[in-house]
């Protein structure tokens, strides 16, 4: 298998009024279980529904009522877990998380802290053909979400929506091997990624799918090597963690003005408190939230309504061989099967809909081509009106078509643009379009010869300053494909002119 990862991306290094930084990241990655039912309950998770509506006795935490382990979503776990090359432990627990808040009815969290479902894995973030930063996973824990505050629906009012209470989430630690804001973010697309991928988290982060808690700290070059060697942590700077961003593009602003602040505090001879932060979007800065809580803040024990998690090996290896062809392994073998460079085989593999839309237009075609027609022609059209793949108007079988026709000599790559719109704006069958439309290439070269002799007879000058310098020739094509509305095969028409002028 071809290995395309060669050289890790340079840390970014921050000037400081004093000095040089570098920076350290590592993210808590919170995904939604791409499930129908909740952690614990049957309840719904479908999305924008109705407030209140999807909220079973569980999920209100009714006394008496006790939660039933989602079956669906611990596979679900334990698949992305696969999927990030990582260790799945056979036997995990639950424990509780105490905390009040008006939108926790059951006044804890279930999650897992002493025993998450998944351990190490690893994770390559692509940072550009032959550069990608290897990520340690930590853990993957299963836990539940909270409910939502609504602050905004009245002035006097806060309002609960108990939907999102109990939906199952897995948690995501990596350990702080990101060395900058653009690999933080690209960080978190991989995962969203192979998780579209796997079918194990939607990646909406819209919805709120997908949210990141994105920890900082900043050191002076040389420490973080340190760290790696010894992997103690004393080599690091404080970190503070920024909590809840859903957005790519708020995530590197985030730490950009978060590295910032650190590096100006310290250069002051300040020293930095770890706390959690909010980033305003408004004002593009981060703002303390709460100084650090501990694990024994959280008052965290052992759920008594939930026996320990026991699963089987068996099990566990049914899931593996049922994993799809995961992003860097179909982008190696795009590489090598279709002959196309790694930074293309990037662009289609960035999405598992696209990839399958190319692998079907390519079938038994130069994927070289067809690879050129998705990108080029396809995405910048479909990104051009905000559609994603699954709403191109034109198929792939009809891609593939032009393609063909291509291929066939039937028409010029340039009349193949004329067909691509004429079928992307009517949904028609490109063959169709070329007969009925007599967009057919004329390979006749009686026919072209014709038209060559015509067009020389009319320009003898042209022809005088042709035979003095070749260069010139061109003119005469271009002439012979006006004459014929395009549809002269070039390469014929420019062997015919090169003879007849005797160049
Ligand atoms: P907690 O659960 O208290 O937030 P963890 O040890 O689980 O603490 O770490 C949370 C995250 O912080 C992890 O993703 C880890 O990689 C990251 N992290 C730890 N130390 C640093 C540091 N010095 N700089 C940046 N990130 C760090
Ligand atoms: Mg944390």
């Amino acid at each position: 298998m071809l290995d395309l990862t060669h050289e890790p991306p340079k840390p970014k290094v921050i000037q400081g009024a004093k000095h040089d930084w570098e920076l350290v990241i590592g993210l808590e990655v919170h995904a939604q279980v791409a499930s129908q039912a909740k952690l614990f309950s049957g309840a719904s998770t479908r999305f924008g529904a109705e407030p209140n509506a999807n909220v079973s006795f569980v999920d209100a935490a009714m006394p008496g009522m006790l939660p039933v382990i989602n079956e669906f979503c611990v596979a679900q776990a334990v698949r992305t877990g696969l999927g990030l090359k990582a260790e799945i432990n056979l036997r995990s627990a639950f424990d509780r998380k105490n905390y009040f808040y008006p939108d926790l009815p059951q006044g804890y969290q279930i999650s897992q802290l002493y025993a998450p479902i998944v351990g190490e894995g690893e994770v390559l973030v692509d940072m550009g053909p032959g550069i990608a930063r290897r990520v340690r996973i930590e853990r993957i824990h299963l836990e539940q979400d909270a409910g939502k505050s609504i602050h905004d629906m009245d002035p006097n009012n806060t309002f609960v929506d108990l939907n999102r209470t109990g939906v199952a989430l897995m948690e995501i630690v990596s350990r702080p091997d990101l060395r900058g804001p653009e690999e933080a973010a690209a960080y978190v697309g991989k995962l969203r990624q192979i998780m579209r991928y796997l079918g194990t988290c939607d990646g909406n982060m819209q919805n709120g799918n997908l949210r990141a808690d994105v920890n900082v700290s900043v050191c002076r070059p040389g420490d973080y090597e340190r760290y790696q060697e010894t992997q103690d942590f004393s080599h690091l700077g404080t970190r503070c963690e920024i909590k809840n961003m859903n957005s790519m593009r708020f995530i590197q602003q985030a730490i950009d003005y978060e590295a910032r602040r650190q590096i100006r505090i310290l250069e002051d001879g300040g020293s930095i408190e770890q706390e959690t932060r909010l980033y305003d979007v408004d004002k593009g800065e981060t703002r303390s939230m709460r100084s650090k809580e501990e694990a024994h803040d959280y008052r965290y024990f052992p759920d008594p309504d939930l026996l320990p998690l026991e699963i089987e090996q068996a099990w566990v290896n049914d899931i593996a061989t049922s994993l799809p062809e995961l992003p860097d392994e179909k982008k190696a073998r795009f590489v090598t099967e279709y002959g196309m460079t790694e930074y293309d085989a990037g662009v289609l593999t960035a999405d598992v809909d696209n990839a399958a839309y190319f692998e079907e237009a390519a079938a038994g075609r130069d994927g070289k081509l067809a690879a050129n027609w998705v990108i080029n022609e396809l995405f910048g059209r479909l990104k051009k009106e905000g559609h994603d793949i699954g709403e191109s108007p034109i198929s792939a079988a009809h891609l593939g078509q032009i393609i063909d026709l291509i291929g066939k000599g039937d028409i010029s790559g340039k009349i193949a643009k004329d067909v691509f719109e004429i079928a992307y704006t009517t949904g028609r069958a490109p063959a169709e379009i070329v007969e009925t439309e007599g967009m057919r290439q004329v390979t006749d070269t009686g026919a072209i010869e014709a038209a060559v002799d015509e067009v020389i007879a009319a320009n003898p000058a042209q022809v005088e300053k042709a035979r003095a310098n070749p260069k010139l020739a061109g003119w005469f094509v271009g002439q012979v494909m006006k004459a014929t509305g395009g549809k002269a095969n070039p390469k014929a028409v420019n062997e015919i002119v090169t003879g007849k002028l005797g160049l």
